[in-house]
């Protein structure tokens, strides 16, 4: 129990909502969470992760010192402060860069694995993780309360609901079933490539350790970014939280194939039903004619780590009403992969919620008022999110249907 015997009840555990358990835990708040996966391992997230410097300031706010030292252990290991774009030919385009007020900073965390990320936010949660609960309903409870339905018959009752099960969160769509982020018409193939069978097909110097962006004139555009461990994760895990079983996992490239809708060549239901090898094929084909040096991407990607996603968005993003439901994440700010700021504004969420909450647990703050703070913070950088990720998604498909 928390001083105020408060109970925080998590829906969802991504990594919005660990984030959150971790910065609760760590105040003394009394918090469990309820994932719908089996266990930690049922599903593989290994795709990598870009963090700003807003979503690392947050992970340092949640997490407790040894579990921060193994996210910097663990994170890329090259700075990053811009992409080149070229054309399917390698023919430079141009070259942006970006401001990182991080510098050079030696201790900076500018890129994730996802997989290695949710390791280190589960870590010392395991006695307030429950899996294999699947979320159906909550009610309003005459004392204030709120209780939460799980699909095997199960409840449990909490002071505060947080709606922390991502874009197809269930609590939304039974609060809000209105407020559907919209479909922005582009269609992605996520995939992964072990470093060394990428250089070894090919892949040319300039592309090995940069973010590169290539622009097909057929419409589909890849983006290629690296990412490079300073050492071993799991023998880094061994040393600086022992105990800790990291997801062994080398150097690699995350692609990211966009397609419009429109030029898929497909119809859309056919696009998802590819299973990971079908969707490495409809990759290397879109890319066969381009540069010798891109067709090996596809042709190496790891087919079990390849999946195909429809680019969705909130907007504008609104808060929800302030009771003891409170939403965090791709629930209520549905962004696409474009502007890399999904999870940092999760994890900011769950920053900026951890203080909100322990204000009121302390009996510093009435609830009503802490969610409303928050709620109102929340909308104005989501909002920010979403648009800047919508203006990149326009940038690379000019077709991008929706989102005004
Ligand atoms: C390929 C890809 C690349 C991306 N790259 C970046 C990037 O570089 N940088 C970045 O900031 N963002 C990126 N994003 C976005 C980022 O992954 C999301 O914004 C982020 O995961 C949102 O966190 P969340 O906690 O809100 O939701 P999630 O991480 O999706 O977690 C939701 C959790 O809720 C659980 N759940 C769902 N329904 C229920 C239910 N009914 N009951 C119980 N549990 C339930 C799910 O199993 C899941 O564990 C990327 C996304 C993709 C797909």
């Amino acid at each position: 129990m928390g001083r105020n015997g408060m109970r925080v009840l998590v829906i969802g555990g991504g990594v919005g909502g660990l984030c959150l358990a971790q910065g609760l835990r760590g105040a003394g708040v009394d918090v469990t969470v309820f994932e719908r996966d089996g266990g930690p391992d049922e599903r593989r997230q290994g795709y990598r992760l870009r963090i700003s410097p807003e979503g690392e300031a947050s992970l340092r706010a949640c997490l407790p010192p040894p579990l921060r030292e193994l996210l910097v252990a663990t994170a890329h290991r090259r700075g990053e402060n811009g992409l080149d774009a070229y054309d399917e030919h390698l023919a430079p385009q141009w070259a942006p860069s970006f401001d990182d007020p991080r510098g050079e900073r030696p201790d900076k965390v500018d890129a994730l694995d996802r997989d290695v990320l949710r390791r280190i936010l589960l870590a010392g949660l395991e006695p307030v993780v429950r899996y294999g609960r699947t979320f159906t309903r909550c009610e309003r409870l005459p004392d204030g309360g709120v209780r939460a339905c799980f699909a095997d018959g199960s409840s449990a009752r909490g002071d505060v609901l947080v709606a922390a099960d991502g874009a197809n969160s269930r609590v939304r769509a039974q609060l809000l079933p209105d407020r559907l982020p919209a479909d922005l018409g582009v269609r992605t193939v996520f995939s992964r490539i072990t470093r060394a069978d990428a250089v070894r097909a090919g892949l040319p110097e300039p592309l090995q350790d940069r973010f590169s962006y290539v622009i097909g004139s057929d419409g589909s555009h890849l983006g290629l970014m690296p990412m490079s461990f300073r050492d071993g994760v799991r023998e880094t895990a061994g040393r600086l939280y022992p105990g800790l079983r990291l997801p062994e996992t080398g150097d690699y490239y995350m692609a990211v194939l966009n397609v419009h809708r429109a030029d898929l060549g497909m119809p859309d239901a056919e696009f998802f039903a590819l299973d990971g090898p079908g969707l490495c094929r409809f990759a290397a084909a879109r890319t066969a004619g381009w540069h010798p040096g891109l067709r090996g991407v596809f042709r190496h990607a790891r087919p079990e780590l390849t999946f195909g996603v429809a680019l969705r968005a909130h907007t504008p993003v609104v808060p929800w009403e302030t009771g003891p439901v409170v939403p965090l994440g791709d629930a209520v700010h549905t962004m696409p992969p474009s502007g890399g700021v999904g999870a940092n504004t999760a994890v900011r969420d769950a920053a900026a919620l951890t203080e909100a909450l322990t204000a009121v647990d302390r009996g510093e703050r009435g609830l009503a008022d802490a969610v409303t703070a928050y709620q109102k913070a929340m909308v104005e950088y989501a909002t920010e999110g979403v648009e800047m990720s919508l203006r990149i998604a326009r940038w690379s498909i000019k077709k991008v249907n929706a989102g005004g």
